[in-house]
């Protein structure tokens, strides 16, 4: 019951929690969970009731009186696109600017999806590649607008099959959003070479997200911060540095490595985690009229969207109660990044690498008990 969160740890348990390093942490989900569990959730019961602070040695920070920062929580939506190299369909990628019932199923379930985010008072970074923008200009024109209009931002994502992301920005505005300075899906083998043509689209893309390995694959940087990229080595901060890098902490959809990202919170950085879904997470029904086969589910699918949002609104439930306590704070990444620049010269990233990860994306959150 991954949504189940354990009462008590023993004190043990906690301790053996604090030495583990980041990339090893267990989620307190139990790996065994054969999918997302749609179980209520207990109301108003705080998820954490251990008082953590008088158990756990905290890193920098630590002994001062005054409360930590919180920790920035986005919500990230990504779309990919939907051909390769400009020709042949790709397989697991839904057809957004071609067909247009399958468009309007998945713009229809996102605004679902975002009436849910909205009651928690979360924010989105709704990721775009082209294709996608195709697909809101030809068959749902107002989509962007609305999603802006709720607080939300709309950036450019790609991974530059060939398109690059100063012409995704141009197919968002064409399909009448209006796109933030973010651009995520860059290759981390890449990211020299990235900046270098960043600085011609300047300032066009000033904030980067999702600087990954292809596939998400084990070894992927999991920061749970925020800094400047330096040239020659973007793991370390440069002050004078013209992009600011959010990180996505584990980047796994689990109380538990929440948890563990609020507990090594820092107070001289600004902390951050983001939660992860794609749109095709959110399948039809079997008999949902002119939808392709492909994107349907049973009912009692975790891949059916009731379900699939059912389990996010319980997931955003629990973490509310950390929002209530002032641990979280749901934000955007243009906000956390007026919210890095407010603070910036009293940072210190000192020591500061990028914690590894030991399995791929795919691999963490299934061991978290998230199945996208
Ligand atoms: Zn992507």
């Amino acid at each position: 019951m991954p949504l189940k969160r354990r009462k008590t740890f023993s004190l043990l348990t906690l301790f053996l929690l604090t030495i583990l390093a980041c990339n090893a942490f267990p989620s307190a989900t139990p790996a065994s969970s054969p999918h997302p569990s749609l179980t209520p959730l207990p109301k108003g019961e705080s998820p954490n009731p251990t008082p953590e602070h008088t158990l756990l040695p905290l890193p920098t920070g630590a002994g001062q009186s005054q409360p930590l920062p919180p920790l920035y929580l986005t919500i990230i939506i990504h779309t990919e696109e939907d051909v390769s190299k400009g020709t042949q369909p790709k397989s697991q990628i839904p057809d957004y600017d071609g067909d247009e019932a399958l468009m309007l199923h998945f713009t229809s379930v996102l605004r679902e999806f975002t009436e849910m985010v909205n009651q928690h008072g979360a924010k989105i970074n709704f990721g775009s590649d082209w294709t996608f923008s195709k697909g809101v200009e030809n068959f749902d024109p107002t989509f962007y607008t609305e999603l802006e209009d709720m607080g939300h931002e709309i950036d450019a994502h790609a991974h530059e099959s060939f398109i690059p992301y100063h012409q995704v920005r141009e197919h968002i505005i064409q399909a009448g959003g209006h796109p933030s300075i973010v651009a995520s899906g860059m290759n981390e083998q890449e990211i020299q070479e990235q900046l270098d043509y960043f600085d011609d689209q300047y300032p066009d893309f000033q904030i980067l997200w999702g600087v990954s390995l292809p596939g998400h694959v084990a070894g992927e940087c999991m920061a749970s911060w925020a800094w400047r990229p330096s040239r020659g080595d973007w793991e370390q901060h440069d002050p004078a540095g013209k992009y600011l890098y959010i990180g996505p902490g584990e980047q796994v959809n689990s109380l538990g490595a929440i948890e563990h990202a609020i507990r090594n919170r820092r107070s001289d950085l600004v902390n951050t985690y983001a939660i992860f879904i794609s749109p095709r997470e959110l399948k039809a029904a079997p008999d949902a009229e002119g939808i392709n086969p492909d994107w349907t589910t049973k009912p009692n699918s975790h891949e059916y969207w009731e379900n699939r949002i059912l389990w996010w609104d319980e997931f955003l439930s629990e973490i509310d109660v950390w929002v209530e306590e002032g641990k979280v704070e749901y934000a955007n990444l243009t906000e956390i990044a007026q919210m890095f620049r407010s603070v910036e010269s009293s940072l210190n990233f000192e020591g500061n690498a990028c914690p590894r990860s030991e399995d791929g994306l795919l691999v963490r959150n299934r061991a978290a008990g998230y199945y996208p």
